[in-house]
């Protein structure tokens, strides 16, 4: 939608998004939980969607865990969610490497979680780093020279809670030294809901280190890049314009639906304050906003 001409989700228009809608696309947090908390009428609302025949799909810019890891975390906060739902930039770091026929003899250096070097594996490549990397120290001596392995082809950046001196000379050192080298970002969101509580330092803060010390910038494979959407549409054929987008993030979720040409739900359940997207300098309006996907449920009847 152009500014200022989103609707607030209403008992009038939620029948004819319902109606015009075959998938929903969720995005995780501040959407499904919050960290590690369960959003309130979330499990009450996905089980409608299911009985009525809508396709459920989870879309997440964390990287630390892998689909796998994901389908558990599901489970754990008692959803019926199964692996070949969920999409995340994880996986998506995994799946650019094998879309581009990145070479299985090269290495990948990850600078990340478990969750880049799950997918990287399942996908048949070699991933270095990692938290492994994170008690590593540098000596900086006279004379001491940083040994880098020199088929690395490709440096992958994410969520990386063990980010150290170590790690930034690594990749830095892979992107600027081997030729060809990619540089790869899962994500480049601001904050992250690491916790319930609070927001912590997102992937960005990762990324722009890497930035900075290369001069060069990422692929993107996570949102608002629309990546992800060619996998999504491999799985389900659907079209886009029969999808919704549901997201708490107006600068990657709702971007990402609208780059995709899904249609839009911003909730407010997250990060995204109704103030923030009324703001005259707010230039990204969703098709629709409400204050929780449990609105959908109310608003809908069972
Ligand atoms: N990155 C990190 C590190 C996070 O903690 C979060 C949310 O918790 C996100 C990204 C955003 O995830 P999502 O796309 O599911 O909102
Ligand atoms: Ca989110």
């Amino acid at each position: 939608g152009e500014a200022g001409t989103s609707q607030a989700l209403s008992s009038q228009n939620v029948k004819a998004l319902f109606d015009s809608v075959e998938a929903f696309l969720f995005d995780c947090d501040g959407v499904i939980w919050k960290g590690d908390k369960l959003i309130e009428g979330v499990p009450e609302t996905l089980e409608m969607l299911r009985s009525k025949g809508k396709k459920l799909v989870f879309v997440t810019n964390n990287s630390t865990k892998s689909r796998k890891q994901y389908a558990q975390k599901f489970q754990s906060l008692g959803l019926a969610v199964s692996e070949d739902e969920i999409f995340s930039s994880s996986y998506a770091a995994a799946m650019f490497l094998k879309t581009n026929d990145f070479p299985p003899e090269k290495k990948v250096y990850v600078i990340g979680e478990e969750g880049i070097l799950e997918e990287l594996e399942l996908a048949g490549f070699t991933g270095l780093g990692g938290p492994e990397d994170g008690k590593k120290k540098v000596e900086l001596k006279p004379n001491c020279l940083f040994e880098h392995d020199k088929s690395v082809g490709a440096v992958v950046v994410g969520l990386d809670q063990y980010i150290n001196y170590y790690k930034l000379q690594y990749g830095t050192l892979c992107i600027r030294e081997n030729p060809g080298c990619l540089f790869i970002a899962t994500n480049r969101d601001a904050v992250g809901h690491m916790t319930d509580l609070q927001e912590w330092p997102g992937a960005g803060c990762m990324v722009a280190a890497i930035c900075g010390s290369t001069q060069k910038e990422p692929i993107v494979v996570g949102k608002p890049s629309t990546f992800m959407m060619e996998f999504l549409l491999q799985r389900f054929q659907i079209s886009t314009s029969k999808m919704c987008m549901v997201g708490d993030r107006l600068d990657t979720d709702i971007l990402f639906g609208q780059n995709s040409g899904c249609k839009t739900l911003l909730v407010l359940s997250g990060v995204t304050t109704q103030s923030v997207l009324q703001d005259p300098s707010n230039n990204i309006q969703p098709d629709y906003y409400t204050s929780s996907i449990s609105d959908i449920f109310e608003l809908l009847g069972p």
